[in-house]
This record gives structure tokens, sequence and C-alpha cells, in this order.
């Protein structure tokens, strides 16, 4: 076996995808399947929801915008236009702000994993987390640690965090600290001001000891519940000078581009000398991995984000397939609080988690019953207090009169 050691015995494919494919097959079969797996947001008709006007934005690319190579880090307009877009609420971190073109999201995170942890070193996050931000950490040779996600009264658990925080700074001498807000996947939860203040707060305090990062993964931003999906930000303008702030930024969801691969790591850098090593070092690891993103994916979210024309029309196309989320976590909340099942509070987002101590066996009894849930088990010490087990259901797949069924299904002993 050439393959080397460390690298045999590896699973290739994810196992999201799996039971996908598998609920997929089963219908084209003539079964009659609810398939709350995958993350891509489906209308009522139960087909990928695309914004009309994202649509053409790509349609109308030139073939030599696609045939041509980007820049390594992305072409200046594109690079301009997810900086204002994300950071235009707060001047202050806008000016400071560089970002890099990435393959979507999960590019941002490779390359804030790689550049601000040495190898073997650990991001901290939730214990409840996307399972990628581990498969991340573990092709760049680095590791995944988790501090509680909810108190017993189901916010966020500041202290957890904020422990191991001091916990981490004391063992690797550096922090890396990411959070995906709001509308985290997978639980669905979306962190209140007084949480956003407190975990900056925690995070400027132990800063002051070491270098710690607050990386926000922000893939699901304007699909929150109601208010400004970008007021959390005021929150953080105290850490500018103080710590490291970066952001992973997803066209994905944002302009449901799931293949277009488009996205940004954005890092708010105050001394201009540090920003623009940052900038290099982000550069470098682009050339060292992707070499750099497809233009036409870039050239066709630049006009997304600053054309007003088709800003305005995705906008508008936005807050429809929006409100018809919104329907579906009413929905959902309305039954599946008559039927006392126990998840965190949910307001919007593509996914809710159903708390279960079985979480396997019951997501096998569900799939027999044709009812596709993702089975999830909380990372961190087995014996922590609190549900050791979870059911993700993805109500961005689903449609409003598959809700009832989904629910029963959830609900039966
Ligand atoms: N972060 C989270 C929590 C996600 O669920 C996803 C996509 O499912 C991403 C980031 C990144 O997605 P992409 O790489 O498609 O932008």
């Amino acid at each position: 076996m050439e393959l080397i050691a460390s690298h045999q015995g590896r699973p290739s494919d994810d196992p999201i995808f799996g039971l996908n494919r598998e609920a997929t097959t089963r219908r084209q079969k003539g079964e009659s399947i609810v398939n709350a797996t995958i993350g891509v947001l489906l209308d009522d008709e139960g087909k990928l929801a695309i914004f009309p006007s994202a649509g053409r934005a790509v349609s109308e690319v030139s073939a030599t915008e696609w045939a041509t190579y980007a820049p390594i880090a992305g072409t200046a307009e594109f690079r301009k236009a997810v900086v204002d877009d994300l950071l235009g609420v707060a001047p202050d971190l806008r000016d400071a702000a560089v970002a890099t073109a990435t393959p979507g999201g999960s590019g941002a995170l490779r390359l804030a994993i790689t550049n601000y942890l040495e190898p073997g070193q650990a991001m901290l996050t939730t214990n409840w987390y996307w399972a990628p931000y581990h498969t991340l950490c573990d092709e760049s040779d680095r590791k995944l640690d988790t501090f509680a996600m909810f108190t017993p009264s189901g916010g966020l658990d500041v202290p957890a965090l904020d422990a191991a925080i001091g916990r981490t700074l004391a063992a690797q001498g550096r922090a890396l600290v990411c959070i995906n807000d709001p509308a985290h996947n997978p639980t669905g939860y979306s962190m209140t001001d007084d949480e956003w203040r407190a975990v900056a707060a925690s995070i400027a305090r132990h800063a002051a000891r070491g270098p710690v990062t607050l990386l926000v993964d922000c893939a699901y931003l304007l699909y929150a519940g109601a208010g400004d999906p970008r007021a959390f930000i005021a929150h953080l303008r105290p850490l500018l000078g103080k710590a490291g702030l970066l952001f992973a930024w997803s066209a994905s969801k944002s302009f449901t581009q799931y293949g277009l691969r488009v996205g940004a790591l954005i890092a708010c850098v105050a001394d201009a000398k540090e920003r623009a090593m940052v900038e290099a070092a982000l550069s470098y690891s682009c050339r060292g991995t992707w070499s750099n993103c497809n233009r036409g994916g870039l050239v066709a979210v630049t006009r997304m984000l600053a054309d007003p024309q088709v800003a305005r029309a995705c906008a508008a196309e936005r807050d429809s397939l929006r409100r018809l989320l919104l329907a579906r976590v009413d929905r959902f909340n309305t039954l599946a609080r008559a039927r006392g099942l126990k998840y965190p509070r949910y307001e919007g987002g593509f996914f809710v988690t159903v708390f279960t101590d079985h979480a396997r066996a019951k997501a096998e009894a569900m799939r027999a019953q044709g009812v596709y849930v993702v089975p999830q088990e909380r990372a961190g010490p087995a014996e922590a207090p609190g549900p050791k087990g979870a059911l993700r259901v993805a109500l961005c797949a689903v449609t409003e009169a598959e809700i009832p069924r989904l629910v029963d299904a959830l609900a039966a002993p």
C-alpha cells in the first residue's frame, strides 16, 4: 500500500451526502420519502430554489472571463464588494479589512485554520458543530477542541467558552475560536446581543495575555430570523487591534449558488503593516492549495453584490425564499412544541436539531419509515451533563406539507 498510513481507512464520502443519495434513490423508485438531510434550500415543489437574478448574472459572464485566471487572492472588485457587503455597517472594521477569495466558505475556514494555528494545535468551537470543521482541521494537521454550547436554560454557555479559551491559551499559547452564527449549523441557534457582547469581552480579556482570534462563520447570515442580520458585528468593533477578527463569508446560501464555489476570508487588522503581512500569508496559502478561484464565479458574485439593480433583485428574491423558510420554521415550532420535542430556540435558518440520547437508533427507525434526518453525537466528554445526541433536521429541504409527518416521526417513542 503506497497510500500513507495516516490516510488509510479514511471515509470516502461525507455521511450526509450518503444519506441524501439513499433517500433520493428510494424516492426515485416511487417510495414516499421525507428527506431532511441536505443543506440546500428547496422550494415547496421539492426543486432547488435558485434566485433567477443570480442565475442570470452567472449566465451573462463572458466565455473569456470564465477562461481567464483570476488573481491569486481574487479580483480587486470582488474583494472590495465582499468587505462592503459584510462590514458596511461598521466603517472602522471595513477600513481595516482585507478579503481573500476562496472556494466557498469552506476555503475560508481552511485559510483561517492553517494561518492562525500551528500544525498540531487545536481550533476551538461549540460541542455541536458542522462535521466538516473536524475534517478541515484533520486534513491540515490541526485538531478540533470543543466547549459546551448551551447552558441548562438553553442560552450560549459563555463561561464554558471563557474557560476553554483560558485552557487553550495555557496549553498551546494561542487560540482560534470559531463561532458559526447566526442560524448555527446544526442546532439552528442564533446568539442574542448580550451573548455576542459577552463573547467579545471574553475574547478581548484573553487576548491581553496571548494571541486570540475570533473566526465568525457566517454562512447562513441572510437566513436568520427577524432583525438586521449584521447587527452582531457592532459588538465585535472593540476587538479591532486587540484580537484577531476573521469572517468566513460564503455566496453558497446567500445567493443560492452552492456549486459556484465562491467565498472569502475577511480579516480585520488595525495595523497597516500587519495587515499587509496577513494579506500576503493568505495569498501564499491560496497559491499553495487551490491556486486561485474561478474568475467567472467572482465576476458573477461581484455583480450580485455591487450592481445596484442585480443586488436589489437578488435581495427581493432572497426575501421571498426566506419567508418560505420562516413559514416552515413556524409550522415546525407549533407542531414540535405541542409534541414536547426538545430543541434549541429556533427562529430561522436551514437547520434545527432535536435532542435525544439515542440519535443513531432513532435516525435508523425513522429511516425505516422513509423519514431521513442526520444523527449527531455531541462532542466532548461523555459524562458531561445535557443531551448526548441529536437529530439534525434540514427544514430547508422539506416542504411545509411534509412537516407534520416529520414531526410525528421525531416524536414517536
Ligand atoms: N459553514 C457552515 C456551518 C456550513 O454549513 C457550510 C455549508 O454547508 C459552510 C460553512 C460553507 O459552505 P460553502 O463552502 O459551500 O460556502
